[in-house]
This record gives structure tokens, C-alpha cells and sequence, in this order.
């Protein structure tokens, strides 16, 4: 019995399933999930003393590596001056006025400690702002685990086949109306039905709860022009993909921009750090400047803004995406071109500093419906097999990879090395 083995025993006495996230638990690739110890660069390691390369990333927020410099000596200044005192303080003006610089669509920005509150709250914020109660959503996109956004969703609860919880009201759940991610025509229809009793339309603008899916020529336009048409809030929800397709997120990247934007993950440097912001006339409407209340014990954290300013800093240097875009090309067309060569039917995708790839005959994947006819077991075995040579990939075939600017040519090449001898396996 391996240590991780033995500790995952150990933690399912005590927390539900042994994990305090689903997808942690492996359900969707089969075995025991890996415990680790610590972290470094490009790499895990585990409680065995086995090395991995990451492209987890901690579910995206490491985009400079683990435990970089820059983000300890942060935390520590910080530690050093108190951890939290539920009051203002300087680096939150800091933060904000760094995040409405790298984000021009946000005017105003507002602190909160998950990706989950983030669009939580941007989605009270719209309702409250426009009177109506109904949203838009893309199946397969995940926004979270709060109720209205709990509904055909994305990321663990398609990984465990529960899109639509049990325990989210149906009277919520009615209200949230779910279209297909890509298809602008769909959303044209709902809207002339009933456009005027619509509040928003969230969207992630790069979909990283099914895959990886870009948006294809279009889409993001249209969303726009429905929005302005019928007086809906449109928002970008780039938990995901912000400050990782580009400095600017996926606005930036396609030139649409949204009403408000969900930020997580990235803003925080790997502590739970989420914000919501927006256009100043919408954003004025939340407490304690309007009625749409919002709040939160630990909102804007010390400790949290510390690391989070720092990775904003440290990615906002020259060149940064650039260069990682080039090594996430590399490692996509590095597999297309091992699977091409073991001849494994695969597409591989991405948008900066995310990709996907998927076991399938097509050459590009743009819908749901797609993602769900590719082979899951192909994924399961090949993500076992990858395990084996030490790369630590998502353990879902629904969630997209994330790389970091720790990694190395090296690693690139090691990586691309495991999935020919995995493909061959296959
Ligand atoms: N939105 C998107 C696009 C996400 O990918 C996630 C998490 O993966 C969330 C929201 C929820 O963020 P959190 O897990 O920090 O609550």
C-alpha cells in the first residue's frame, strides 16, 4: 500500500469521500488520488517521495510555478504584520486599481474570497440592477456551487454525472435557462421569447469546465449585441481564464467586452482569493454605495491581496504570455503529433494558457454535445498511464490543463515523451 493510499483511508473516516473538493477524489479516472507533501516550480511531489510535472496548477491559479519567491517573500512580509484585521487597508486600493488597470472593462472591483462568490454575487448583482430574475446559462460551463448556477453544469458535477444537484429549489433552478456554449442563434431565440424578463448571461468565455473550448467566430460578438439589444448584463466569467489567456483574460484576447467579469484563481496566487467587477454605473449598485448587498469576513484579506498582487505584478512583466503561450503551443502540437504518430484519433486545443485534448475522430471539438461523444475510457487509461511516468494531469476528462511558466523545454519534451510510450499503450 502506497503512503497516499493509507492517508486517503485515513481522510475518508473524517471528511466526506475523503476530499474537500469532488473532483480530488479520482471518481473519474478510477484509483486513489495522490496525496502530496510539498511543491516546487513545475513540480509536486508526493507523499511517497514521488516528482510530478504539473499541469494542474492547483486548478489554475499557480501560473508562475509553485512556492515562487516572489509570492513567499510577499507572504511573509505580510505575515510578519498581522494576518487580518476585518478593516481597509492600503494593498486592497493596491489590488484594485492593479486589477482595473490589467481589466479596462472594470471599473470598479469588489473582493471576495472563492471564483464561486465571485459569480454569485455578480449574478445577484445583475438581477438586482435590471429587476428581472432570469439568467442564461451554457450547459457544461460551471460558474461554482451556488444554486442558480448549479444547473447542467460543468467541471465535477459532470465528471460525476450530477449537472443538476439535488438540494437546488426548483422554483431557482426554473429560472436558470441553460442553452448550448457556441451557438449564438440559440441564444437569439430565448431572447426574442423572453429577452425583457432576462437579468444576465454568464458565460465563460473560454468554456474550461468541459475541456477546453474556445469560442468560435461569433459567439462572444453576439452575446454582446443580444445584451445590448434587450438591456441584459453580460458577463464574462474568467475565473478560468483571466489573467491566463492574456494579461487581459479572454477579453482582452477576442475584443468583446462584458458588463461585469468574475475573477478567481490567478488574483489569488494560490490563496482563495476571488472579485467580481464591472461598469461603474452597475457596480454602484452594490452596498454600501446601493441596495444589493454583498459581504464577507475575510473579503479582501491581507495575506490573500499580498499574493495575489504579487502574481498580478510578476505576470504583468513584458513578454510573459507570450512566452507561455509559445510552451503551451509547443506541448499541444508536441501531442497532436505523438498521438498522430501512434495513430491515436485526438484533437488537441487551447487558448493561451489553457488547453485541452480530447480522444476523438474529429478535428476540432466546439459543442457539448461533442465533448460527451469523445471516449471517456481512452482518457481514463491514458491519464492512468501519464500518472505512471510522473505528469500530473487533470483527473477528468471534463476539465481543461493549465501551464505554468516554471516549466521548462525539458519538461515539455519529458512530457510529450510519457504520451508516445502511454499512446502505445493504448
Ligand atoms: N467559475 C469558473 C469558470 C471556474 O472554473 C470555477 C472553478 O473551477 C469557479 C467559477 C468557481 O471557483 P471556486 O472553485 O474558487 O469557487
Amino acid at each position: 500500500m502506497t503512503h497516499s493510499e493509507t492517508l486517503f483511508e485515513q481522510a475518508q473516516k473524517y471528511i466526506p469521500g475523503g476530499v474537500n473538493s469532488p473532483v480530488r477524489a479520482f471518481r473519474g479516472v478510477g484509483g486513489t488520488p495522490i496525496f502530496f507533501k510539498h511543491a516546487e516550480g513545475a513540480y509536486l511531489y508526493d507523499e511517497d517521495g514521488k516528482r510530478y510535472i504539473d499541469y494542474i496548477g492547483s486548478w489554475g491559479p499557480m501560473i508562475l510555478g509553485h512556492s515562487d519567491k516572489r509570492i513567499k517573500d510577499a507572504l511573509h512580509a505580510q505575515v510578519d504584520l498581522g494576518v487580518g484585521y476585518g478593516a481597509p487597508t492600503s494593498i486592497e486600493t493596491d489590488m484594485a486599481r492593479k486589477v482595473c488597470e490589467l481589466v479596462p472593462s472594470i471599473d470598479l472591483v469588489r473582493m471576495v474570497n472563492s471564483g464561486t462568490e465571485a459569480t454569485m454575487s455578480a449574478i445577484r448583482l445583475a438581477r438586482g440592477f435590471t429587476g428581472r430574475d432570469k439568467i442564461v446559462k451554457f450547459e457544461g460551463c460551471y460558474h461554482g456551487h451556488a444554486d442558480s448556477l448549479l444547473v447542467k453544469a460543468g467541471s465535477g458535477a459532470l465528471t460525476l454525472g450530477v449537472p443538476n444537484s439535488p438540494g437546488v429549489p426548483a422554483c431557482l433552478a426554473e429560472l436558470t435557462l441553460t442553452l448550448d456554449f457556441n451557438d449564438i442563434e440559440g441564444v437569439r431565440k430565448i431572447f426574442k421569447e423572453m429577452g425583457d424578463e432576462i437579468a444576465a448571461i454568464i458565460v465563460e468565455p473560454v468554456a474550461g469546465n468541459m475541456n477546453c473550448i474556445p469560442p468560435v467566430p461569433g459567439f462572444l460578438e453576439g452575446l454582446r449585441e443580444v445584451c445590448d439589444e434587450y438591456g441584459s448584463v453580460l458577463i464574462f466569467d474568467e475565473v478560468m481564464s483571466g489573467f491566463r489567456v492574456s494579461l487581459g483574460g479572454a477579453q482582452g484576447l477576442y475584443g468583446v467586452t462584458p458588463d461585469l467579469t468574475a475573477l478567481g484563481k490567478v488574483i489569488g496566487g494560490g490563496l482563495p482569493v476571488g472579485a467580481f467587477g464591472g461598469k461603474r454605473e452597475i457596480m454602484e449598485h452594490i452596498a454600501p454605495l446601493g441596495p444589493v448587498y454583498q459581504a464577507g469576513t475575510l473579503s479582501g484579506n491581507p495575506l490573500a491581496m499580498s499574493a495575489g498582487l504579487a502574481t498580478l505584478n510578476a505576470i504583468s512583466e513584458p513578454g510573459f504570455h507570450d512566452r507561455l503561450t509559445e510552451k503551451t503551443v509547443a506541448l499541444r502540437e508536441g501531442l497532436k503529433a505523438a498521438a498522430d504518430a501512434a495513430g491515436i484519433p485526438m484533437a488537441v486545443q487551447g487558448a493561451g494558457a489553457m488547453f485541452g485534448f480530447f480522444f476523438t475522430e474529429e478535428a476540432s471539438i466546439t459543442s457539448f454535445d461533442q465533448v460527451m461523444a469523445c471516449d471517456v475510457e481512452r482518457f481514463m487509461k491514458f491519464f492512468q498511464g501519464m500518472l505512471k511516468e510522473g505528469i500530473y494531469l487533470a483527473p477528468s476528462a471534463f476539465e481543461a490543463g493549465f501551464t505554468s511558466a516554471a516549466l521548462s523545454d525539458q519538461d515539455i519534451a519529458d512530457t510529450i515523451a510519457a504520451a508516445s510510450k502511454v499512446f502505445a499503450t493504448l
